[in-house]
């Protein structure tokens, strides 16, 4: 059996050495972290050190960031916290702000898949004139696409009609650099399992000012806004995950060298190839490639097959691929057969080698087929 090249990072990462190091540290703490004796203790320590650890790496403060099972549990904190607003979100949402909110109005996108300003100005304005609060809330980079949303400037505009804001950065964190004073944004939500850190853990910071009503309710956790123990061995690999980040940065470029060398090869092998949002801002790693007549879940399968692992559009859990509502809104011609590529820090010229060689074959049997069908 050969060896699977994994090229699906935006689904989840691998756990990285530090992290599994420091998971590995945190089991042998018994204690609770709720509790005053030395075990207690011991365990509190880390998640206040991973509280730090986080608050530094988001330009964030420690007493605001709230520890959650993941970042679908911080997005759905994050809508649903704020009592009595209208929320507003682009029209290109993950589904964990899509589902948590199906009330929320949708700010459409351009066909670069960037959130329209001036389309989001007049919905503030509508809702200013009807005597509405509001909660804006808008990804820092999409996770089908890749694609960068200006979330400073909707923050801006939030701020002139005075909205809160909320971003979902856990595409962006590791990959861009994530700052909340910079983004100006009242919440932000991140996820460990994206950079390298354990899946089901994750936080929400927010600003000063920002009240909370719990969506989990139970013991006084989290300064009574997320009931329940704290994941502490989740946690500490998390921290340890965030204490890449520079390091990470600091390999993208090389990263979006390699992703862009594998769109330029594929785009001369395949004329009809679409590459979605490849003309706006994006993420290094990440690349969404439309092949027209081939349907997603058949190139998946078809990639699979060969030990390849992508995705195509975002994989709900019953592990059906639906077409994707990002490309759709994007107005792309064909959203059922796109193939998400998401590259990691350790993807290795030979593995996006091996990528464009199965890549090609199995549109050179897709053309083939094709053709065959128009003859008959
Ligand atoms: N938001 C975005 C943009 C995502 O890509 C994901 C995961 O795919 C989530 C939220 C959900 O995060 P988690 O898997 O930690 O619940």
């Amino acid at each position: 059996m050969h060896k699977t090249v994994y090229l699906d990072y935006n689904a989840s990462a691998p756990l990285s050495l530090p992290a599994r190091e420091a998971m590995l540290a945190a089991m042998d703490v018994a204690g609770n972290p709720s509790s005053v004796h030395g075990q207690g203790r011991a365990a509190r320590k880390i998640v206040d050190q991973a509280r730090r650890g986080i608050a530094d790496a988001i330009g964030g403060d420690p007493e605001r960031v709230i520890f959650t099972s993941g970042g679908t549990e911080a997005n759905n904190l994050a809508l649903n916290g704020l009592e009595n607003v209208t929320v507003l979100t682009s029209a290109i949402e993950h589904p964990a702000v899509i589902e948590a909110r199906p009330d929320a109005r949708r700010i459409p996108v351009n066909a670069d898949g960037v959130l329209d300003l001036g389309a989001l100005e007049d919905m503030l304005r509508q809702c200013a004139d009807a005597g509405e609060k509001v909660l804006v809330s808008v990804m820092l980079a999409n996770n089908e696409t890749g694609v960068i949303q200006p979330v400073a400037q909707m923050a801006l505009l939030a701020r002139e009609y005075g909205a809160k804001t909320h971003c979902d950065a856990v595409q962006a964190l590791g990959r861009v650099p994530v700052d909340m004073g910079r983004l100006l944004v009242d919440m932000i939500s991140v996820s460990a399992h994206k950079i390298g850190g354990p899946k089901g853990v994750g936080a929400l910071a927010i600003a000063p000012g920002v009240m909370l009503v719990p969506q989990i309710r139970g013991g006084g956790q989290e300064k009574y806004r997320r009931g329940g123990t704290e994941n502490v061995i989740g946690i500490a690999g998390f921290a340890a995950a965030v204490a890449q980040i520079d390091h990470n940065l600091g390999l993208m470029p090389g990263v979006a060298a390699r992703r862009d060398r594998m769109e330029d090869e594929l785009a001369t092998l395949a004329p009809e190839l679409v590459i979605a949002g490849k003309t706006a801002e994006r993420l290094a790693n990440t690349s969404c490639l439309i092949l027209p007549d081939l349907p997603g879940e058949t190139q998946v399968m078809t990639m699979d097959l060969d030990g390849i692992a992508v995705s195509s559009g975002s994989a709900c859990s019953s592990g059906k691929v639906r077409e994707s509502h990002v490309l759709k809104e994007m107005g792309v011609l064909a959203p059922g057969s796109a193939l998400r590529v998401s590259l990691g820090t350790e993807t290795s010229d030979d593995e996006i080698d091996t990528f464009i060689r199965v890549w090609s074959r199995m549109r050179g049997n897709a053309v083939r087929k094709k053709i065959a069908r128009t003859a008959a």
